[in-house]
Formats: structure tokens, sequence, C-alpha cells
């Protein structure tokens, strides 16, 4: 029997700190532009660098936003909540606080339910508040350790989960489903390349059966699923294995170093009150009417879920299928849009899911969709030529059939030409034939992917099957 091992004696227990950058066009307390990537210092002024005597002023759209995000996660509302000073001093924090919410964020008490492994799992949502972004530490081999300003003043909220997480699975789920919900209400680009969507990971472990949570650490600005999914992984093991030596986990925040694949302290975690949190006496509380909440809700976009709901139940596409299509919120429109004028929805959802990766948009409309849907419905083209002209159409107004005609991408159906080509093919590749006659049935897709080779993917599937068993039979 093999041995089970000391760590299937433990579980982790797991809560995130989500940091969403918010796309309004200006800054939260000043006019300056949000967008990413200005030279450097030149999207600054000085209410954002917090200079004496400036005054910052509230922007409306980052409340509307952070309410948008608490409705979205089922959350409370707060009709009063209030803007914070957190004091610290960082090189990239100027005024040396920033500007938060403690006491009275904008949304409490949300929810999110998970699917894990076929079972819905409820993720508790703790709160979430709106403040603002530090700005940029670039540390140069030459020159020393350069700041940039520009992220400084750029809109945030922070969504806070309870610890309600098991596994490096559960969370990536979670922050996959939430990173789709913010970006589609709009609120937020999500590119977590540019630390639009950035999560830090509490992480304690505990016996198995155990209810007591275990002293927790800090895993702060993953951004990317796969460093969270290691972060954790490894995080986990290291705390199993100072328990086991008999240590104790110290509670701490650690930098998560994806190039060594290891976490080290950063520095020993600040109590909240080290903080010296109190009331921001530059700005007014935020207080909001109910009428204005019930506006916001009545604006509220549709949710991926609905996206979800809509292409499964009125247009039968399975889920998995489903799910792909609302990856890409670009894709999901325009899913939505055409997939009821299409005769073939399974053909569509395929096609689209295959030829659009990413977060690129589609670029295509909906008559070359529907033209395209038909020639792959009805057999006139194979799906192989249908990814090509869905290439060949973007960012175009070219029908599929111009595209077909001027790039010459009509299968071949007629038999004397196959016939001629699979005689080359098989001439050339003994071997294929060899194989077929000693049993081996997989020679046929030798065959068949040379055939394709041979005419750039124009040969028509069937026919040439066809007279590969007539021609073998007579060698
Ligand atoms: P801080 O500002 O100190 O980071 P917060 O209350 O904002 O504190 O966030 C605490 C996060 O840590 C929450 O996501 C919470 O779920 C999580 N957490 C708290 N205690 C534990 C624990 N023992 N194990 C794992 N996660 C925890
Ligand atoms: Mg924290
Ligand atoms: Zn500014």
């Amino acid at each position: 029997m093999s041995k089970i091992s000391i760590y299937d004696e433990y579980e982790s227990v797991i809560g995130v700190e989500v940091h969403v950058e918010l796309n309004t066009a200006s800054k939260i307390f000043c006019g300056c532009s949000t967008v990413f990537g200005g030279d450097p210092n030149t999207d600054c002024c000085p209410v954002c660098m917090g200079l004496p005597g400036t005054l910052p002023v509230l922007n409306d759209s980052v409340v509307e936003y952070a309410i948008k995000a608490g409705l979205a996660t089922n959350c409370d509302i707060n009709l009063y909540s209030q803007m914070d000073r957190k004091n610290y001093f960082y090189p990239d924090l100027p005024k040396a606080y920033q500007i938060s919410q403690n006491s009275d964020p904008i949304a409490v008490n949300g929810h999110l339910d998970v699917l894990i492994d076929g079972v819905v799992k409820k993720i508790g949502i703790t709160r979430i508040h709106m403040e603002e972004d530090a700005g940029k530490l670039i540390h140069d081999d030459t020159k020393g350790t350069l700041i940039d300003y520009n992220r400084c003043g750029v809109p945030l909220i922070e969504i806070v989960t309870e610890p309600d997480m098991r596994s490096a699975e559960e969370v990536k789920t979670f922050l996959q489903k939430l990173r789709a919900i913010v970006v589609y209400l709009g609120i937020t680009t999500g590119k977590m390349n540019e630390g639009a969507f950035r999560c830090d990971v509490n992480l304690s472990v505990r016996k198995k059966g155990v209810q007591t949570l275990g002293t927790r650490t800090e895993m702060k600005n993953l951004n990317s699923f796969a460093f969270v999914t290691k972060a954790i992984e490894v995080e986990m093991k290291r705390q199993i294995d100072v328990l086991e030596n008999g240590g104790s986990i110290i509670q701490e925040t650690r930098r998560w170093d994806p190039a060594k694949k290891a976490s080290y302290a950063m520095r020993s975690k600040e109590d909240a009150h080290d903080y010296r949190y109190f009331p921001d006496p530059d700005l007014m509380p935020v207080i909001l009417e109910q009428e204005e909440l019930e506006q916001i809700k009545d604006e509220m976009p549709m949710l991926p879920e609905d996206y979800m709901n809509i292409l499964m139940e009125k247009f039968g596409l399975k889920s998995t299928l489903a799910e792909q299509i609302i990856a890409n919120k670009s894709v999901a429109d325009f899913a939505i849009e055409t997939i009821g004028k299409v005769a073939n929805t399974e053909l569509f959802g395929n096609l689209i899911t295959n030829a659009v990766i990413d977060d690129t948009s589609i670029e295509i409309n909906a008559s070359q969709m529907i033209e395209l849907i038909d020639l792959l419905d009805s057999g006139k083209i194979n799906s192989g030529i249908a990814k090509k002209v869905f290439e060949a159409m973007r960012g175009t107004d070219e029908m599929p059939i111009q595209i077909i005609d001027s790039k010459d991408l009509w299968p071949i159906t007629s038999v004397e030409v196959l016939k001629q080509i699979a005689s080359k093919v098989l001439e050339t590749n003994p071997k294929i034939v060899e194989d077929f006659k000693a049993g081996k049935t997989k020679a046929k897709s030798a065959y068949l992917g040379l055939m394709m080779k041979e005419t750039s993917g124009k040969a028509d599937p069937n026919i040439s099957d066809e007279i590969f068993n007539e021609l073998i039979n007579k060698m």
C-alpha cells in the first residue's frame, strides 16, 4: 500500500483581495487621464501627486462603477460611505497616505456562486471599497530606482473575499468568474498584464477536520492566473513543511517571484491600526439617494451568466461551447446578436470559438457570418476553408463567396483531378499503402493529411476517401 503523504492531511484556507483598476476617463480625484502606457510622469498633476494645498474632488463615475461591481456580486450597497486616509510612507505614494475606505465601504456582504467539480459553491464577498492607486517604481540596473507617477490616483476598487476557498483550482475559478463580471460591466479593461486586475492571496493551512483558522500569509500583486495557481501550491507546501518541522507560521506579507517559482518574506504584516485610518477631511462622505441606486440597477448590463443562459436555453448550445463563447465579451456580443439568424447554431459556435482567441475582437458582421455558416452547413466548403475565409473577412466588408472566388478557395470536388493527386501521393509514399495493407487503418489519415497538404486544404475529404479505397484495392 502506498503511504499517504503528509500533505494530504492538510487543507489550505484562502481569501483573496482583488484590485480592479477602473477605466473611467479621468482619475479618482482629478482630471488627469487614466490611459495606460503614457510617457512617464506625463499624466499627473499637483492633485494626484498630493502636493500641499491641493484638494481632491471625487469622480462620480468611480462611485457608479463601484456600485455596479457591488450589485453584480450580490452585495448590499451602503447609502452612506466615506473616504478615509490610510497613512503609510512609500516612495510611490508622495502624499504619504492613500485615500481609501475603511469603516464604511461602498458595498458589503456579497457573494458569488462558482461551479467547482460540478457543485455550486458560494464564495463570500466581505466588502468592496474605492481607493486610489499608487505610482510605479521602476528598478533600473544602471539608473537606480525611477518613479513614474502616472498611475497615482488611478481609481481602484478592492474586492475582499471571505476565507472560503480551499484550493488553487477554486481560487482560479472564482477569479475568472469575477474578472468576466467586471469586464462585462465595462468598468475595467481587465488586462492582467497591465495590472488592471491583480490579486493578493491570503493563505493558511490546517489539518483536515480542524475548524479554527491557522495563521495566514499574504502574497501580493499576482497578475496572472498561472502565478496565482503556482503561488498557492508552493505556499501551501511551505507552510506545511514549517509546521511539520515544529515551527510556526509568521503572519507576513510575501512576494511571489515567478522566475524562481518561490515566495520570500517582504515585511511582517502591519495590523490595521498601524495605518492610523481617519476620515479624509478634504472629502465629504459619499451619500447616495435610493433613487440613484435604483437608476444604476436599471442600467445594469447583461452579465456573463445572462449570456450563458440565452445561448444554452434559447439556442441550445452545450455548456462547454457557451462557456468558450462568453470567455471573450466581443465574441459573446456577436453571438447573441447573430446566432438567431444562422441555420446551424452549433457550427456557428464552433467556428467563432476556434477562430477567435484571447481578447481580440471579432470584426465580422452578421451577414458575412450567415453566408459563411450556410456554405459550411450545406457542405459547399469544409471547416478548414471556413476558418481561412473567416480570417480573411475580418475587418473587411467582403462576403465569403467573394473571398472564396478571389482567393481560389473552392474545394476540389472533381474526381478526375483528385484521382491524379491521390495517385501521386500514394506513389511517392509507398509506406502508406504498405501500412494500410498490414492492417494499420491509421495510414489513411496520413493519406488524407497529404491530400490536404497538396491542395492547400481544398481536397474534398469524402471524395478523397472514396478514391483511396478504390486505388488501394487495385494496388
Ligand atoms: P488586510 O488589510 O490585513 O490584508 P483584510 O481584512 O483586508 O486584511 O483581508 C484579509 C484577507 O485575508 C481576506 O480575504 C480574508 O478572507 C483572508 N483571511 C483572513 N484570515 C485568514 C486565514 N486565517 N487564512 C486565510 N485567509 C484569511
Ligand atoms: Mg491584505
Ligand atoms: Zn492629476
